[in-house]
């Protein structure tokens, strides 16, 4: 663990740590990663980084002291925190406007006026244009910290604004004896840890809600199902799956990483599966399928999930995504 106590992403807390302690600050910093690897952590160690009253050592947040402890809970007066109103929502201008009148006023106890803007991939074209009128704006107190998952998603005029920290997915072991930090056991966190691809905080949501791994058994378990189904009955399934589109979107993504390992076991390689405890079923379907096949199945979902952003009709994404799939008893 380094000192900011973030796990893994040394590199970042060390170059973010020197910029505190050399007085080298930039006015905006892009964390990009993909959810759940680290990037709001990380953001949010900066900015303890900054305005922690009273370090433990140059530039080391306390983490105990009641700024720490705000910052921490994403709740301080100096801190104002960006996002849209649900995850794969659409982040809107109002909200960035509310950041340039928190702007207008020095901070109330604190060095620095923070923003945290996440996923700001999800901002729409009015809410981008008005952060870069903040970004050429802020006063020399303020600090904008935006969250992505790429750069390449947002404006290259916001991007050029901003130093840029790229964090990487985790080691599998190290996401492992992370979860064992936090008290999972051990059994769990070895498929948490697979299930996750190196996202440290996706592994420990995961592991905190035993719903989403509901889903996650039901949604492959359908999976199953639809692969032994008719046509008609896969229909059937596509209308009523298509009525919530983010059920739809959360499902899309479960298929992709199970035949995406299907498709690892085709192409004969040996690594360790995602979907570690479904070993035995991904086998079966690989034995039965050429490769060529299990590649058009993957990149059509790949392709289906790209669609579902741009607003197409969901059900028939749905159904030309189904039709795809062979009949396997
Ligand atoms: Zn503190």
């Amino acid at each position: 663990m380094n000192s900011w106590n973030v796990f893994g992403h040394d590199w970042a807390v060390e170059m973010l740590h020197g910029h505190v302690i050399q007085g080298s600050l930039r006015h905006a910093y892009l964390i990009t990663g993909p959810g759940g690897v680290g990037r709001r952590t990380l953001a949010l160690r900066l900015a303890q980084a900054v305005n922690c009253p009273t370090p433990s050592a140059p530039g080391v947040p306390c983490r105990l002291c009641r700024v720490c402890k705000q910052i921490e809970a994403g709740q301080n007066i100096d801190l104002m925190v960006i996002q849209a109103e649900s995850e794969g929502g659409t982040l809107k201008v109002d909200r960035v406007r509310e950041v340039q009148k928190f702007l207008s006023l020095k901070p109330y106890q604190s060095p620095f006026k923070i923003i945290l803007f996440l996923r700001f991939q999800e901002a729409n074209a009015n809410a981008a244009n008005a952060l870069l009128k903040t970004l050429e704006e802020a006063p020399s107190y303020g600090l904008l910290l935006l969250t992505a998952e790429n750069a390449e998603q947002l404006l290259p005029t916001i991007v050029s604004r901003c130093e840029i920290m790229r964090l990487r997915p985790l080691p599998l072991e190290a996401t492992h004896a992370f979860l064992e930090t936090q008290g999972v056991a051990p059994e769990k966190a070895r498929l948490l840890a697979h299930l996750a691809n190196g996202r440290p905080g996706y592994a420990l949501r995961l592991a905190e809600d035993e719903k989403t791994l509901a889903f996650r058994a039901e949604k492959l378990d359908d999976l199953r199902q639809m692969l032994a189904s008719s046509l008609c009955e896969r229909f059937g399934y596509a209308e009523k799956l298509a009525k919530d589109k983010e059920t739809l979107r959360r499902t899309l993504f479960l298929w992709l990483s199970w035949w995406r390992d299907v498709l690892l076991r085709s192409a004969g390689a040996a690594s360790a599966l995602t979907n570690m405890d479904r070993t035995e079923e991904i086998s079966l379907v690989a034995a039965q399928l050429t490769l060529a096949t299990v590649r058009k199945i993957t990149s059509t979902l790949e392709n289906s999930i790209e669609k579902l952003d741009k607003n197409v009709n969901a059900r028939l994404l749905l159904e030309v995504t189904l039709m795809d799939w062979p009949l396997l008893k």
